[in-house]
């Protein structure tokens, strides 16, 4: 019998990518958690393998269904669904205390940093702060647990893409991060991360791991985008308090996150690579991605 793992957030980018590599090595049995187990997502993963199960990290009732006779679990909590600390933490609970009743053996947790703690309340990142009060409270409860801390997706680039500079010449990219290199990955490759941790419990468990593939200046990742695009692309040499203040959802707590960046968190790209020998460097992500890029 093929020990289950339960895998939260398969439907969306990280849970996807962990659903993906675990189904390709066939050691587990993928139990993929949806809300909408009739939503595209969740029938491409019934037909590649996996068991696709209606849970709502709200519902704690849904939960116990979606983690019994689970040997491990992988959790991601959604922050940008709804925006509230609180909310996440209260999802994480759910999830730890049922890990806690019905015994699994490793839970694989994308946590981050609990900032306001780190920085004694001067800083605030709640998107990040929550994930850390749930590292705590996963070990505070005895779940054998390992945190996967990931740096900042490329896939972001696709969102925030450089801006048209006000002579129309040149383009900006808008990252507030001054001359302090800032760790990246591309999410597609957290899965094998993850499934190699699952395959050596002892080495991970109780280890808070900085996933990352490499480090670079803004002006770094702007030398990249323009060798491959033929633009000219530079650092809009923006502050975080400025990039705070940009309209759009969510530009404060983003503003609060780089300037937490500004301090250097605890990343290892050395350690990311050993786990996914893989994992693409920027340019290897922009040079897949360059279509998206056209209209620059
Ligand atoms: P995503 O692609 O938007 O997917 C979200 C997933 O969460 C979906 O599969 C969704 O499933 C599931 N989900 C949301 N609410 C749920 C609920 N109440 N019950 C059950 N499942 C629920 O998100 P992602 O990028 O994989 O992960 C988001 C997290 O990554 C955020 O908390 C963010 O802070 C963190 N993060 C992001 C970055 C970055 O650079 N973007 C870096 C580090 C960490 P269904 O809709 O199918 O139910």
């Amino acid at each position: 019998m093929k020990r289950i793992i339960t895998v939260f957030g398969a439907t969306g980018a990280q849970g996807g990518s962990v659903a993906k590599a675990l189904l390709e090595d066939g050691t587990f049995c993928v139990r993929a958690v949806t809300r909408d187990t009739c939503k595209p997502a969740a029938k491409k993963l019934k037909e590649a393998g996996a068991e696709v199960v209606a849970a709502d990290m709200d519902n704690k009732e849904s939960l116990e269904a979606a983690l019994s006779q689970a040997y491990g679990a992988f959790v991601v909590t959604n922050f940008w669904e709804h925006f509230s600390k609180d909310k996440e933490i209260t999802q994480g609970k759910h999830i730890v205390d049922l890990s806690k009743k019905l015994g699994l053996k490793h839970v694989v947790f994308s946590g981050l940093e609990d900032v306001k703690k780190l920085t004694g309340g001067k800083l605030e990142v709640l998107h990040f702060d929550g994930k850390g009060e749930l590292e705590v409270y996963f070990r505070e409860c005895g779940v054998p647990m390992t945190s996967v801390r990931l740096a900042y997706y490329y896939s972001n680039f696709l969102t925030f893409k450089p801006q048209k500079s006000k002579d129309g010449k040149t383009y900006e990219l808008v990252l507030p991060m001054g001359n302090v290199p800032m760790d990246g990955i591309s999410v597609e490759d957290l899965g094998p991360i993850v499934l190699n941790i699952f395959k050596s419990p002892s080495e991970y468990i109780g280890k808070d791991i900085g996933v990352s593939a490499e480090k670079l200046t803004v002006a770094e990742y702007a030398a990249i985008m323009s060798k491959v695009t033929g633009k000219t692309i530079i650092d809009a040499k923006i502050s975080p308090e400025a990039y705070g203040k940009l309209p759009f959802p969510g530009a404060e707590e983003l503003a609060n996150m780089f300037k937490f960046y500004w301090m250097k968190p605890d990343r290892d790209p050395e350690l990311t690579h050993k786990l996914n020998p893989k994992t693409k460097k920027f340019q290897q992500w922009f040079e897949e991605n360059k279509d998206a890029y056209k209209d620059l």
